[in-house]
């Protein structure tokens, strides 16, 4: 059986009483794994038969997936590089659940990164309302934002700042709050071993600490009758029901909302549900609040609107050259920014707020007198969207030539053309005589 530190024992004894034992035994089995599918470019009916492994439908989330066999290097798939799944242990989806996210809701995903949750919060908004999702380490809010790209979410905004700054200037501001908060990671051990060494009384006591002041900010970005979904993946009650009990303690303003999910098993808060290896998944808690008074920051005044902005004259040739690329776009919400041109998000809050990444997509830069669309534009695309596309069937050998930066033949007219496999947009690159000149981002392409 794996050795586990005898106070890790000790301590996780006092919550799994008799199953104990069970919960060690099953370190000699392998992790859950899943996916969720990106609805904003995919439906499990399409999708599923596509994928060259078996998925077996989990109970955490309505699009969430086991993958039921060993396999390896599953995020070069093209249909993972197209942004039609995030791969993600199946239990962590259960908090988005939790979240209940409505079209056209309002969402702060306050500790983002890499953006699993994110991903699945966009894919319930199926591109309406906003999703921000802030990740307060810069590296991590990069590969967050990379993220993004890939699952072509263009009503979000991607920001690092500081949950209190960021809170501060939006309170008031979202219809649902999820904070994701770091934690001891006791239900990462079975993937990670190695993390067991990191793991003391300590350490979940300063998580607890942590978690509870990530709250505090949290509770002023949700409006007067909004939620805040809060979760972990670790066991520790101090981590977790303490943490929710000390928050409504200190906020008369939040009230416990009780829920009765088909997964999982009851936590000692009934706003909370638990998941354990012994349920179907690594582990995770989740526990849901709901602000019962307080500010309702919404209001028209406070978007970005373009009637606002003065007139440039060199956005009506961007918005001509975009139009060569694309059948229909927002002309009202394209905004030049030095020498990148953004679609701004049509619910994106005109405040100033340092630490923004990206807000919306980035459609491309303003180089030595040309517009060049980028890869995140044709990222957020349908391929009907597209004037031009190279439709790729799944085991055409210039998928894998694209995806290294290869230049490959195309039969499209000359111009900036999407590549698609299986309907799902790779990427772009730019036709002329019958080749397409690759721009398949370098940090992206395979080796
Ligand atoms: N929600 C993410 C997902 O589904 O992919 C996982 C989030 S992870 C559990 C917690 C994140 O909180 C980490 O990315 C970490 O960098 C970030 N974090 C660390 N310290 C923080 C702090 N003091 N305030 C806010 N976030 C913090």
């Amino acid at each position: 059986m794996f050795e586990l530190p005898k106070d890790y024992i000790e301590e996780i004894s006092g919550i799994f009483g008799a199953e104990t034992e069970t919960y060690q035994r099953l370190f000699s089995q392998e992790p859950y794994r899943g996916l969720s599918i990106n609805r904003l470019k995919a439906s499990p009916e399409k999708l599923l038969p596509l994928l060259p492994f078996e998925t077996k439908k989990s109970p955490f989330y309505r699009d969430g997936y086991y993958i039921m066999e060993d396999v390896q290097g599953l995020g070069r798939h093209p249909l993972h590089q197209a942004g039609a799944f995030y791969v993600q242990e199946p239990s962590a989806a259960s908090a988005v659940t939790l979240l209940d996210v409505q079209k056209g809701d309002k969402v702060l995903d306050l500790c983002a990164a890499p953006g699993g949750k994110s991903a699945q919060i966009a894919s319930c908004l199926e591109g309406t309302g906003l999703l921000w999702s802030n990740e307060v380490v810069r590296n991590r809010a990069q590969i967050l934002l990379s993220n993004f790209e890939r699952m072509g979410i263009a009503e979000g905004v991607v920001s690092s700042c500081y949950p209190e700054t960021l809170c501060d200037t939006l309170s008031g501001f979202f219809d649902k709050v999820l904070v994701d908060a770091p934690c001891s990671g006791e239900g990462m051990f079975r993937k990670n071993p190695e993390a067991v060494s990191e793991w003391s009384r300590e350490h979940v006591r300063a998580c607890a600490e942590r978690q509870l002041s990530i709250l505090h900010s949290a509770a002023r970005a949700v409006r007067a009758g909004g939620i805040l979904v809060y979760s972990t993946c670790t066991f520790s009650r101090e981590e977790n029901e303490n943490v929710v009990q000390k928050f409504l303690s200190e906020h008369e303003e939040f009230e416990p909302v009780n829920v009765q999910e088909p997964f999982g098993r009851a936590s000692a808060v009934p706003c909370g549900v638990r998941i354990t290896p012994m349920d179907g998944g690594e582990g995770h808690f989740a526990a849901k609040l709901r602000r019962k008074s307080g500010e309702d920051a919404d209001s028209p005044a406070l978007y970005f609107s373009a009637a606002k902005q003065k007139p440039d004259p060199l956005l009506r040739t961007i918005q001509q050259e975009l139009s060569a690329v694309l059948k229909e776009f927002p002309q009202e919400r394209l905004c030049l920014m030095n020498d990148r041109i953004l679609i701004l998000p049509s619910l994106y809050p005109a405040v100033t707020v340092s630490g923004i990444l990206r807000a919306g997509v980035l459609a491309g830069e303003w180089r030595r007198n040309r517009f060049e669309p980028s890869h995140a534009l044709f990222m957020s695309q349908s391929p009907q969207n597209f004037h031009r596309v190279l439709s790729l069937s799944p085991d055409d050998k210039r998928i894998g030539d694209f995806l290294r930066g290869l230049e490959i033949d195309c039969d499209t007219v000359s111009g900036y053309t999407a590549a698609a496999v299986s309907g799902y947009v790779l990427g772009f690159g730019k036709c002329s005589g019958g080749r397409l000149k690759n721009k398949y981002p370098k940090g992206l392409r395979l080796t």
